[in-house]
């Protein structure tokens, strides 16, 4: 009998396997892929290593935003790669800005291209001073999860406080990759705009260093990590509790607890027949929104010709950032570019390049049900041409790209899902929206009172989310042992 079984081995499972081990607990974490990490995993092609979901994060060093949770989750001395102080380059209507890291230096740099809008370029930043000061209040247990910045559309206080139509877009051009939709909440918005402010950062290994650290602290405080190992059934104990889980391999384990990372409509699909789940709540999760899929072009570099850079560029097309049309009729406009930490020791040269843009799932509906590695010709001809454009678009930017490519590999929305079980392929999970009850933050209690959720879809997404998330579920999963 284990103390706590852990559903899902991405960030969300690992790093509650982390904690609760640490704490003394007898944990498992069950993961249905042979390979760990969800969308932190990384695949190998071409001799080259490449990222799948992970890029790059913000705020991991001594005294910024996520430091107390890389020291928590045993992170904070991995190999990470602070990049440059001008962490971001945006191609924008005909003009390259940059974004300075610091909150400082990002006012007066900002603020002398656009001398008009200081007060509201500080408004800005005094709000992200405000949710990094509080980051930590929000996962105590009687916080009730809520943050006012939630119901806040950052759209709209951005259009509040800003005039000048070109600032309003520059300011989205950090998070073109995730679900820009007029409802996001402005807590969402500043929380991830924040901390890559602090510092950004990519890390040698990529995802890979990550998650073979979460393992290995897992194993070395004495829990289990499962791979292939999916979870099919929730089983309870006749007293309204969960009492084991049933695997695809016949397996079936108990525990005291249970955190489940995957989405939740996937959970309450898990769960028994009984009184306490009602119809309504079983349908509650499918029917809510998820965010959109990113369609992403991983490139193979010939070695030594194009200098890597420890930067990340972002070109945003004319649409609005907040309405653009990601379906697959519509061109693609909005597009990272994130070059890899070299690996091949002491190069300076990239070896392989990612182009990351967001993707609606309807561009890749009709082949859902076909599997990875069995889709039919049209798919991949859909793909090829995607892959062309993004290819195009960066080209323009980046001349010398077209020529330095050996292999192009592309990940759709229907890869994410068959890979991390996402809904859709939804990048994210369940959208986040200042219209919905706490802007969309989702508590992590489920009609069993020893069955907890965690995970991108409850909080927030991306290893600060995520980890906020995963903060929070063990608070409560510790404060239950206790009083056993
Ligand atoms: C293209 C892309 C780019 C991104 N870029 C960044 C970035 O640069 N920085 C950043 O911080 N974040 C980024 N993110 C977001 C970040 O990767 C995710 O928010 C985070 O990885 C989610 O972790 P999770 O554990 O909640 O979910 P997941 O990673 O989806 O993990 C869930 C796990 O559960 C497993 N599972 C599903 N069903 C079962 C079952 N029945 N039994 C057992 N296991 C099961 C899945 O296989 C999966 O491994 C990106 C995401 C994407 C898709």
């Amino acid at each position: 009998m284990y103390d706590t079984i852990i559903i899902g081995g991405g960030y969300a499972g690992l790093t509650c396997g982390v904690i609760l081990a640490k704490s003394g607990q007898r944990v498992c974490v069950l993961e249905k892929s042979r390979v760990l990490g969800g969308a932190f995993q990384c695949f190998q092609r071409s001799g080259l290593r490449f990222d799948t979901g992970f890029h790059y994060v913000g705020g991991v060093a001594e005294g910024e935003i996520m430091h107390p949770m890389m020291e928590m989750f045993g992170l904070a001395d991995l190999p990470w790669v602070r990049l440059d102080e001008e962490f971001l380059e945006v191609h924008c209507d005909d003009q390259i800005y940059r974004l300075h890291c610091g909150y400082d230096c990002f006012v007066e740099q900002l603020s002398s291209q656009f001398p008009e809008e200081r007060d509201g370029i500080e408004a800005l930043v005094e709000t992200m001073r405000n949710v990094a000061q509080h980051i930590y209040e929000t996962v105590r247990l009687d916080s009730g999860f809520e943050n006012k910045l939630m119901q806040i559309a950052a759209k709209e206080w951005i259009e509040e406080h800003i005039r000048d139509p070109r600032l309003r877009k520059l300011l989205c051009a950090q998070a073109v990759t995730t679900d820009l939709t007029p409802n996001l909440p402005l807590y969402s918005f500043i929380q991830s705009l924040n901390s890559f402010i602090q510092h950004s950062y990519r890390i040698e290994g990529g995802g890979d260093t990550i998650i073979a650290r979460l393992r290995e602290n897992i194993i070395a405080h004495g829990g289990e990590v499962r791979t292939g190992c999916e979870v099919t059934s929730f089983h309870d104990d006749g007293r309204g509790k969960i009492a084991s889980v049933g695997c695809s391999n016949g397996d079936v384990l108990a525990a005291r607890q249970f955190i489940s990372t995957i989405h939740p409509a996937l959970s309450v699909a898990l769960m028994p027949e009984c009184p306490q789940i009602r119809g309504i709540y079983r349908r509650r999760f499918s029917r809510m929104p998820n965010t959109r899929g990113i369609f992403t072009v991983q490139l193979a570099i010939k070695p030594d010709t194009i200098p890597y850079r420890n930067q990340v560029i972002s070109l945003l097309g004319s649409s609005d950032p907040w309405n653009t049309d990601y379906s697959s009729s519509a061109p693609v406009e909005n597009l990272l570019i994130n070059y890899n930490v070299p690996q091949r020791k002491g190069s300076r040269f990239a070896d392989n390049i990612d182009l990351l843009t967001p993707m609606d799932f309807n561009a890749f509906e009709r082949w859902s049900d076909s599997r990875v590695g069995h889709r039919p010709d049209d798919y991949r001809l859909l793909k090829e041409a995607k892959a062309q454009e993004c290819i195009e678009l960066a080209a323009k930017h980046l001349p010398e790209l077209k020529d330095s490519i050996t292999a192009i590999y592309t990940s759709t929305p229907l890869t994410y899902r068959d890979y991390t079980g996402t809904i859709e392929g939804s990048a994210y999970g369940i959208s986040k929206s200042s219209t919905a009850i706490a802007g969309g933050m989702l508590s992590p209690m489920t009609p069993f009172p020893n069955l907890f959720f965690a995970g991108q879809s409850i909080m927030l997404h991306g290893m600060l989310g995520v980890g906020m998330s995963s903060i929070l579920v063990t608070n409560i999963v510790k404060q239950v042992a206790q009083a056993q």
